[in-house]
Parts: structure tokens; C-alpha cells; sequence
């Protein structure tokens, strides 16, 4: 903590902001949920990216204060990746009912996804480093369509940016076209979500609901560190079940099959629980065969 907000202090002070910039940004540090952020998750951000961190601050305030044209519908909140500070923006509730009312239109369910995904199409989907995904996307749908047994989904694995989310989000639409209906999640939102809930009815309703998808899709899985029981009761749980039904199931990380292994092993009190780990990941290779996703990070095309 220390360390970060000692970065932050020098950041304020350094002579490159400019005089408005630095005001601003003043008052966004005093924002209360911003201090409460910063004192929740100093120890997982990397004190060297302070600018890029600063700028997220920025814009969370900015847009916590005055919705902005892309913030309106949805409120943002401070999140970690990558060791960096982002902003990430959630449904409020009226877009919350809008899109609840949507699904039956577009027919797939998305849960803390970025709305944007709807739009995402296989015929858009080119460039190094994606054609063996791309290929196994076509596969998977021309499979799976046919009916030939039990297809397994994907694990796209690569670097932030590549657009694993993306195709995920194509290969939805592309089903969609011939009714199979998706739901996809961000598995990390999921988990806090599901954290917050415990013990209420509402976690076995949730895990219920989402292990009987027709086709699943967990986006950015080990993006966070898991507890056990997320990662025993929850995880464990759905992969199980949609591997007795033969459900499809695809995931979407920073890391490889392998890495994945041993950031599950490694529990959020920093036991280790190598057992356990393998467990899972049985269950994630029986569901879905690895694809590795390059090229360059597209966040920063735009
Ligand atoms: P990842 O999930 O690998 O971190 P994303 O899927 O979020 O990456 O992609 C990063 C950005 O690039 C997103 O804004 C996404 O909408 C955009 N993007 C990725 N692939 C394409 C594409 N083929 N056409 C247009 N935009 C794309
Ligand atoms: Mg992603």
C-alpha cells in the first residue's frame, strides 16, 4: 500500500500533468470508492504502470460523476487486470431489463459481458495468429451442428488483447443463427458475484441455471486469483455436470492449460492444493482441446 500510494503521490507531483489534470485527478483520489479500492487492492498492482493506472482512476471518476455517452446504461467500476487498474463498466438496471428483454431477440445470455459482443461476427474475425482458432471455430460449428457425437468447445489461450473474447462472442452469433442458444460470463465478475451470495438459495439457483447451458462459455478464467471454495463448489461443480451431459463448454485466459494448472493449485490464502488443481483441469481437458490465440493487442487499434 505504501508503495502505491507513495507512487501516486509522486505521480500528482511530477511536473509532466498539467495543472488541470493534476486538480482532477486530486479529487478523484479522495473519492471514497476509490480509497477504498486502492486500500482493498494495492498489494495486486504493479506500482510501475501508475500513469495508465491514474488515467483509470480519472475515468472512473469522470464517469461516475457525469454519464458519459459510453457509460450511460451502465455504471463503471474500478477493476484489476493484469496487475493494472481499469475501469469496467456493468449494466445498470434498466439496461439490465433492456438486455433481459433483448436475449429473446438475439437468444444469447450474456452475463457481465461487454455489450458490444452481440456484434461480433466470424467473417470480421482475420489476421495472423487467429486463423487456427478461426479454424477450429468453424469446426466446432459444423460439428456440432451435424451432430456427431460429443464436440468439445475451445480453451483459447493468449494474450490480453488478441481477441479471445471476440471470437467467443462470434461463435455465439454464428450458432445463434441456427438456434442454439449460449451463455457466456465473465467467469471472474461470476465469482465475486457468487462470493457475495453465499449461502443464500441464490448460489445453487445460479450454479444450476449456468451448469445446464446449451453451450457455456467461462471468459478470462484464472484472470483472478480463486478460492477453493469457488473453485471446488462452483467451478468443480458445472464442469462436472457438463461433462457427465456431454454439454460443450468453452473458456477464454491469460493463461495455457498448463499455467491455468498451476494458478488453480495455489489457493487465495496461498496453500497449495496440486490435487485439486489436477482435477479441474481434467475436467477443462475433457471439455474443450486448447487453441493458442496471437497477433497483435487490438485495445489499442482503436
Ligand atoms: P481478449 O479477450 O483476448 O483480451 P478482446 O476480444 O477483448 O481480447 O479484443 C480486444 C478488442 O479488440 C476488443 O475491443 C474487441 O472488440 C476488438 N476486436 C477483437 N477482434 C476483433 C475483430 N476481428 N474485429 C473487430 N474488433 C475486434
Ligand atoms: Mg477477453
Amino acid at each position: 500500500m505504501e508503495n502505491l500510494g507513495n507512487k501516486l503521490a509522486e505521480y500528482l507531483n511530477s511536473k509532466n500533468l498539467t495543472e488541470d489534470y493534476r486538480r482532477l485527478l486530486n479529487g478523484a483520489l479522495k473519492d471514497p470508492d476509490v480509497q477504498r479500492f486502492l486500500k482493498d487492492n494495492s498489494n495486486s498492482i504493479n506500482p510501475d504502470a501508475i500513469s495508465t493506472s491514474a488515467a483509470s482512476i480519472y475515468e472512473f471518476y469522470n464517469n461516475k460523476n457525469h454519464a458519459s455517452e459510453l457509460s450511460r446504461g451502465y455504471y463503471p467500476k474500478l477493476i484489476v487486470n493484469n496487475h493494472n487498474i481499469e475501469v469496467a463498466y456493468y449494466p445498470n438496471e434498466k439496461t439490465q431489463n433492456r438486455e433481459k428483454r433483448s436475449q429473446y431477440e438475439t437468444g444469447f445470455v450474456l452475463m457481465d459481458m461487454p455489450s458490444d459482443i452481440r456484434q461480433a461476427k466470424l467473417d470480421d474475425y482475420s489476421g495472423n495468429g487467429r486463423q487456427e482458432a478461426l479454424g477450429q471455430a468453424l469446426d466446432f460449428i459444423d460439428n456440432y451442428l451435424n451432430q456427431k457425437g460429443f464436440v468439445p468447445g475451445l480453451y483459447l489461450a493468449g494474450d490480453f488483447g488478441v481477441g479471445k473474447t471476440y471470437l467467443l462472442g462470434a461463435i455465439a452469433n454464428e450458432l445463434f443463427k441456427s438456434d442454439v442458444h449460449t451463455t457466456m460470463m465473465h467467469f471472474p465478475t461470476f465469482a465475486v458475484e457468487m462470493k457475495n451470495s453465499i449461502g443464500s438459495n441464490s448460489v445453487l439457483d445460479k450454479v444450476n441455471k449456468i451448469k445446464g447451458a446449451e453451450i457455456l462459455m467461462l471468459d478470462d478464467i484464472g484472470a483472478d486469483s480463486m478460492s477453493s471454495w469457488i473453485r471446488d463448489e462452483v467451478l468443480g461443480v458445472i464442469l462436472q455436470y457438463r461433462m457427465q451431459e456431454n454439454l460443450p463448454t468453452f473458456f477464454s485466459s491469460n493463461f495455457s492449460m498448463k499455467e491455468l494448472e498451476k494458478h488453480l493449485a495455489i489457493n487465495q490464502r496461498g496453500e497449495e492444493e496440486p490435487v485439486k488443481a489436477k482435477r479441474i483441469m481434467e475436467r477443462v481437458k475433457y471439455l474443450s482441446r486448447e487453441v493458442i490465440v496471437s497477433g497483435p493487442n487490438r485495445r489499442f487499434e482503436k
